[in-house]
């Protein structure tokens, strides 16, 4: 039989549902591979070899008994370690969490669980996913499956790599301000953000709760959708889950992947230049266009003017957010505690608690978030920040009415050598460029391979607007068909 590690998790469900071959056999190759390749990978920080064995004999034997599947049962999947998973470690990439085994399971882990797929594990990612390369995790960076001295984007790199490496066909990510579109987009893989509000938040280790939206990651477009239709809808233990079905994003993918975009009209965002980005980066995506519009798009040029300031309103806003969110890692209640001799104050360790647990990254963005929120400096910092985000929304409103979603590339550049940018913040705050926008304004984004530069994936960026999040699928699905999925080198 062809190697199951290849094979799409459309496929592997299909044989696990007609018998020709089991879960657990899935289940055991995967765990095969992880075994022989992730030393050099490190996408996993946990691999939960039991409960997966576990999981599948399960689905393999509901089969038995003549239930019926959904349809993704009995594939694996790997979870970025934002989620909490019950009874097994948790840690979000930080030293601060670290042993910590949740009491409970995160909606979106809930949903997997019951739709009978089968988590492999945990993946590493930046920690508390702040960060562009996962090499802020305090676990040590995750490598790159086409270069394993490069990076493999973030934060949600481990995912990512995961499925790049054929450790896993389908993973879980989050993003923040690109943290699953960007590292999709360096390891030649899918990675889908949802509307805001359109998958639960419920047990996702907060960043910036106005931000933070999990979605799936896959090697094809099918495979996202399909993912995304098992974890997405409405939670009503998540205030600001949307109470709408989500939109029929399989249908979406199976209609995109004809290759027919016979009226659909796509936007070039102007503002976009190209300025910081690399020319192979912009190569690839123009080429892209031409492709689109022979499959029948219309492209049009619109302006989005208050897309030049998303970078640093996002740097106010999820710092800010960050700092309050932040606050509850003092030591009493969750994972590491310093210092507790019995003879310091409560302040003391939870000062030595946070010294020692949080790394560089986090200390930095708790530090700013004080700032812009402290009283004086208010108005100045995080209420500026608001209102640039305000008009950054009314600039997707007003594109939205003259096409139907907006093409960028994902990221500005090709996976970078690991080391190349932590010496500076900025550097690595760049890399989330073309993604940050959607963040602030709460719309679906889709990243897919588009091409290669200089023998590295380059990503493609659909974006649409808020719950229609079908949109961005069929337009990602109709270029995969023409351009295909894209495989590393071997490993
Ligand atoms: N790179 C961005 C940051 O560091 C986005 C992270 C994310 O989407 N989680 O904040």
């Amino acid at each position: 039989m062809t190697d199951l590690t290849r094979m799409t998790a459309t496929d592997l469900a299909g044989l696990v549902a007609s018998g020709e071959t089991s879960a657990a056999e899935v289940t055991r190759a995967h765990l095969d591979r992880i075994a022989a390749v992730d030393d050099r990978v490190h996408a996993f920080l946990h691999v939960d070899t039991e409960g997966a064995l576990a999981a599948a004999r399960a689905v393999d034997e509901r089969r038995a008994a003549g239930e019926q599947l959904g349809p993704l049962a009995g594939v694996p999947v790997a979870v970025k370690d934002v989620l909490t998973t019950k009874g097994v470690p948790t840690t979000v990439g930080s030293k601060i969490l670290e042993g910590w085994r949740p009491p409970y399971d995160a909606t979106i882990v809930q949903r997997l669980r019951a739709a009978g797929t089968v988590m492999l594990g945990k993946t590493n990612m930046d920690e508390f996913a702040m960060g562009s390369s996962t090499e802020y995790s305090a676990y040590g960076p995750t490598h790159n499956p086409w270069d394993t001295d490069r990076i493999p984007g973030g934060s949600g790199g481990g995912s990512a790599a995961a499925l790049a490496a054929y450790e896993a066909p389908l993973a879980i990510g989050s993003d923040t301000g690109g943290s699953i579109r960007q590292p999709g987009a360096v390891t030649g893989t899918v990675g889908a953000k949802p509307t805001y509000g359109g998958t639960s938040r419920y047990g996702l280790v907060a960043f910036s709760s106005s931000l933070d939206t999990p979605g799936p990651c896959a090697r094809t477009v099918l495979d996202a959708a399909l993912l995304h239709q098992v974890i997405g809808g409405h939670d009503p233990r998540d205030s600001t889950s949307i109470p709408q079905p989500v939109p029929d994003v399989v249908a979406a993918a199976k209609l995109g992947a004809t290759g027919d975009l016979t009226g659909v009209k796509l936007g070039i965002v102007k503002e976009f230049t190209g300025e910081g980005a690399e020319p192979g980066v912009m190569a690839a995506f123009r080429e892209s266009v031409d492709t689109l519009a022979k499959l029948g798009a219309e492209i049009v040029e619109v302006s989005c003017p208050h897309f030049r300031y998303a970078l640093p309103a996002y740097y106010l806003i999820a710092p800010s957010e960050c700092s309050s969110n932040l606050a509850r890692f003092d030591g009493v209640r969750f994972g590491l505690r310093v210092g507790d001799d019995g003879n310091r104050s409560l302040e003391e360790v939870m000062s030595l608690t946070r010294e020692a647990g949080f790394g560089a990254e986090v200390k930095r963005r708790i530090m700013v978030g004080t700032y812009a929120l402290s009283s004086g400096y208010y108005d100045a910092y995080y209420g500026q920040a608001q209102k640039v985000r305000t008009l950054i929304t009314r600039d997707f409103t007003a594109a939205f009415e003259q096409v139907d979603a907006l093409i960028s590339p994902t990221t500005p550049f090709v996976a970078f050598p690991i080391g190349a940018r932590t010496a500076d913040p900025y550097q690595m705050y760049l890399a989330d460029l073309f993604t940050i926008p959607t963040n602030l304004y709460g719309g679906p984004g889709i990243s897919v391979p588009c091409g290669l530069s200089e023998g590295l994936p380059v990503g493609l960026q659909v974006m649409a607007p808020t719950m229609a999040d079908d949109r961005m699928y069929r337009v990602a699905a109709a270029l995969e068909s023409v351009v295909g999925t894209f495989t590393p080198p071997a490993l």
